[in-house]
């Protein structure tokens, strides 16, 4: 149960006094719909409102904060004028001007004779010193209110500054001093403060230094979220090495087998990924092990390699893919073999339905099915397994941790290995997973080719066609990727069709068409006619992203390559250089070519290597960003920055390590607050591993 000291933090933002229906949406999007998401939308930058002056001394252009007498107001002569108000000090007159002004408000804020504080940007304009709608405007005996740095805040359409502020202050208001949840040694070592006093420093900056990543306040908020993070993760793998493993020691017949039927050997990298595996399965731990390689680097055939170890024992094994396209692609890798090893295989997705469907289930539950290949579908309630002992999950971070989870529970200790194609840099490597095993394939497989990569602007584009045609000749297949649109299918899908029905012109019947919104059966159609050369030219959206293994493959066109990110084009480049032929990669842009974009296309054509460019990726944009917004299994931080805060990072992990070790559920009173932190942060899920509420 959450602590009740949270309780008026997770009531809706519409709790708080002056946040009503019409503040609600938006501060929804903007920051989430909890008083405590409030918290966490910490100032991007201070404004410095200390600099107080005469009129005199006010510079064009300067923020200034003045005591001003109001003398005159000048109401406009017409509703387009400007209504004018003019004040004074000892050293000149500044006049102040609103635009389409309410005079009744105005007389009352700044009534003539008065004295008032006025804070905004001074300008000098025809002979005038004046002051366009001031940012503040106060009694002489609230002048502390505006002299001070004031925090900016990031806005989102429909609400202001001002606003924005009163509702993070109403939050703030609801918190107080929290039992404490770090070590005081760590605290020391950083200067830090307690949580409510860092909190409320963050949002009331002292000096422009306190909006800094690296001030001691936001680094202690950045460090509470890392922790909460790195012990959820860490709680789970407790909580799932708890459980024992089986020991799994199969004799090495069917694998020999597959090695002896392949046509190539092992690369050192997979030679000792297969080691750590098998290593993983045979000792009485559960195994959660992470194979991280680049696309194209043999993990399907590692993963393979130990679902047979599996089933050497007479157990049972899963290969779960995020896409229908995938999961056949690894079928049509596994079968062939395993059937050399006279293993049965069969695949399972959202397709099959009815009887197909139950045979499938009852094969599965029997054991007559060996290895199951398939999609998500392979998470429902009434698939059954008869001796389920290791899952592999390709392409993981589609997935959640939850149902990592689901899976793995459709066996007694089920070893988990997950399998991911897109590099991702170590800091992220933590946030996601925790301190998982991990192995990587860094080799290519022997014999394979560098990718020639280019670049070219729209404007040339009509010469491709001319250079595809002779590679054609030359027997070479053809990749077209088209323009993501706006993040919109339906814009997508019209670009592509438009650049097919060109290329049908130019090149006929050889061109087929690919896209996200065919149904499974002609996608498969014509990815099967592109594999066999029956279409040597495939028109596709990104769904080629993933997954798709046609060796002959050897030229990639990506149009508008500046609207993609690196991540997705080195995905997609994937997609050739996967044969022996030699492969070349065009990317289309379109000018004018933004600083980023620039920097992209420039790494594409420096590297291959997908660790560099994760890790230039994620200096471009940001981790919270750097594997696209459709693979959301990643967790967004909100205080914590993954490049300024690495160092917290690491030290997080460790922290979660030596606090379980200590303190396994959570029971001294530092636990006990720890769990506080985990609640505050949402990470309530975490909590059930714990053995006691
Ligand atoms: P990944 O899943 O890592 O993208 P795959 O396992 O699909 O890569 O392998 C890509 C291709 O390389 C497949 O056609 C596979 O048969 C082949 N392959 C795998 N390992 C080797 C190797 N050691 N030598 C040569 N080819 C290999
Ligand atoms: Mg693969």
């Amino acid at each position: 149960m959450r602590p009740e000291v949270l309780y008026p933090l997770f009531k809706p933002v519409d709790t708080l006094k002056g946040v009503g229906p019409r503040l609600k949406p938006a501060l929804e999007r903007l920051v989430g719909g909890h008083v405590v998401d409030l918290l966490w939308h910490l100032p991007a930058a201070a404004v410095d409102r200390r600099h107080q002056c005469k009129i005199a001394e006010a510079e064009h252009g300067a923020l200034c904060t003045l005591t001003v007498r109001i003398s005159q107001h000048i109401k406009p002569s017409s509703p387009t004028r400007p209504y004018r108000i003019l004040c004074e000090d000892e050293t000149g007159t500044l006049v102040l001007t609103f635009f389409r002004a309410h005079s009744d408000y105005l007389l009352k804020t700044l009534p003539e004779g008065e004295l008032r504080v006025v804070s905004g940007t001074v300008e000098h304009y025809s002979g005038e010193i004046q002051m366009t709608h001031p940012d503040h405007v106060v009694k002489v005996e609230d002048i502390d209110s505006v002299l001070k740095l004031e925090p900016i805040y990031p806005l989102t359409q429909g609400l202001s500054q001002k606003v924005l502020a009163k509702a993070i202050h109403g939050a703030l208001a609801q918190t107080s001093e929290l039992a404490e949840w770090h070590d005081p040694a760590l605290m020391a070592k950083h200067g830090w403060s307690g949580w409510h006093e860092s909190l409320l420093k963050a949002h009331n900056p002292q000096e422009t230094t306190d909006i800094d990543m690296l001030a001691p306040a936001r680094q202690r908020l950045a460090y509470d979220e890392l922790l909460a993070n790195q012990l959820a993760l860490a709680l789970v793998r407790l909580g799932m090495r708890k459980t024992k493993g089986h020991p799994t020691k199969g004799d090495g017949a069917l694998r020999q087998k597959v090695l002896d039927a392949l046509p190539f050997t092992l690369t050192g990298s997979q030679l000792k990924a297969l080691g750590d595996v098998i290593s993983d399965m045979e000792s009485d731990h559960r195994m959660l092990r992470l194979l991280q390689g680049d696309v194209g680097s043999g993990k399907t055939v590692v993963a393979l390699l130990a679902m047979l170890a599996a089933i050497e024992t007479g157990a049972q094994a899963v290969m779960m893919a995020p896409t229908e396209i995938l999961a056949r692609q690894h079928l049509k890798t596994i079968e062939p073999l395993a059937e050399a090893a006279g293993v049965k295989v069969a695949l399972l997705t959202g397709r099959d339905k009815g009887k197909t469907r139950e045979a499938l289930l009852e094969n599965l539950k029997s054991g007559t099915i060996q290895i199951a290949v398939g999609t998500h579908a392979l998470f429902q309630d009434d698939v059954a397994f008869q001796n389920l002992r290791l899952a592999v999950i390709d392409e993981q971070h589609r997935f959640g941790v939850h149902q990592r989870l689901e899976l793995a529970a459709k066996g007694q200790a089920v070893d988990v290995l997950v399998m991911t194609a897109t590099p991702i840099p170590r800091t992220l490597m933590l946030t996601a997973y925790g301190d998982m095993d991990v192995s990587r394939l860094v080799e290519k497989p022997a014999g394979r080719l560098p990718v020639k990569t280019s670049v070219m602007p729209s404007g040339k584009l009509g010469s491709v066609a001319e250079g595809i045609s002779r590679k054609l000749d030359e027997g070479a297949r053809v990749y077209w990727v088209c323009p993501l649109v706006e993040e919109s299918e339906k814009l997508d899908l019209a670009a592509a069709e438009d650049r097919f029905k060109d290329l049908k012109k130019m090149f006929g019947d050889r061109v087929g068409l690919v896209h996200g919104r065919m149904k499974g059966k002609d996608k498969d159609a014509v990815m099967a006619a592109f594999k066999a050369g029956t279409i040597d030219i495939l028109v596709a959206t990104t769904v080629i992203e993933v997954g798709v293994d046609v060796p002959e493959a050897t030229v990639m066109v990506i149009e508008h390559a500046e609207r993609f990110g690196l991540a997705q084009l080195h995905q997609l480049r994937g997609r050739i250089g996967r044969g022996h032929g030699a492969s070349s990669c065009l990317l289309v842009y379109q000018t004018p070519l933004g600083e980023v974009a620039q920097k992209r296309l420039k790494i594409m054509r420096e590297t291959e290597d997908g660790f560099v460019i994760a890790e230039e990726d994620l200096k471009l944009r940001g981790a919270g960003e750097v594997l696209g917004t459709r693979q959301s299994g990643l967790p967004q931080f909100r205080m914590a920055d993954l490049e300024a805060h690495k160092a917290l990072l690491t030290t997080a992990s460790d922290d979660a390590k030596v606090i379980l070790n200590g303190d396994a559920d959570l029971k001294t009173p530092r636990g006990q607050a720890l769990r506080t932190l985990l609640y505050l942060f949402e990470r309530d899920a975490a909590i059930k591993y714990l053995r006691s509420g």
